[in-house]
């Protein structure tokens, strides 16, 4: 692919936030409340072959599209990242996350422990966050709470949450959702820790520090 987001000729990037969570660990929530409190942050809009359920929008929950359409895709290169998941495919684009970026927006990537594997190995700078549940026991609750689903779904949903914790070691941060508003807390605090890191602010701060640490060159008086 050549067109990845690192080679943005824009001379300021904006940041990459992965958000990784087993089903049933509170994260849809958790990333709406986030992008309410934080307006500079933007959401990608992923693409899925998965139907739509009652409620959700082509192009703004997600991008809906057919299998053959999402394997088209994939042979042309156009997605940053993208897996199977529940046995549907999803996929982040290039263009979703290069746009964004480039204008010096944060972006958030809601997206499984594939996807995230993957944007990392080609944006090494994307800052990675995984919610864990405060116990097996208050996740299987959580399933069984959400839908009615049968036992054999629940053990397999169970499973497959079991799977994706698997991967914590493989993020950056991790967050314990055990009180909703203190995860949201940890969560904007990582946002702000994240956008204050050296290398992203020698980039903003260019000017102020050329000036700051090189007194001389300034006139005087
Ligand atoms: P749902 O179908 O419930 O919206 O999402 C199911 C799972 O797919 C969630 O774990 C979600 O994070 C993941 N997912 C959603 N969009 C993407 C994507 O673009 N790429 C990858 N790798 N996973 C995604």
């Amino acid at each position: 692919m050549t067109d990845l987001p690192s080679q943005v000729s824009s001379p300021v990037a904006g940041t990459l936030f992965i958000v990784s969570a087993p089903s049933g660990a509170g994260k849809t929530s958790l990333v709406k409340a986030l992008l309410r409190h934080d307006q500079d942050l933007h959401l990608a809009v992923s693409c899925t072959t998965r139907a739509p359920r009652p409620g959700e929008l082509d192009g703004v929950h997600y991008h809906f599209v057919d299998d053959a359409r999402f394997e088209q895709m994939v042979v042309d290169g156009a997605f940053l990242e993208h897996a199977t998941v529940f046995g549907h495919r999803y996929g982040t684009t290039v263009a979703a996350v290069r746009d964004v970026l480039a204008r010096g927006r944060d972006l958030l990537l809601e997206i499984d422990w594939q996807g995230a594997r993957q944007v990392r190995a080609r944006w090494a700078d994307a800052a990675s966050v995984f919610i864990l549940p405060p116990s097996l026991a208050t996740l299987e609750d959580r399933l069984r709470g959400r839908n009615q689903d049968s036992e054999a779904t629940i053990a397999g949903r169970m499973a497959q949450a079991r799977d994706e914790l698997a991967h914590y070691p493989e993020y950056d941060y991790l967050l314990v959702n055990d009180d909703f508003d203190q995860t949201l807390r940890g969560l904007l605090a990582i946002l702000v820790a994240e956008r204050l890191r050296r290398s992203r602010q020698q980039t903003r701060l260019g000017g102020l520090l050329a000036e700051l640490t090189h007194p001389s060159s300034q006139v005087i008086g």
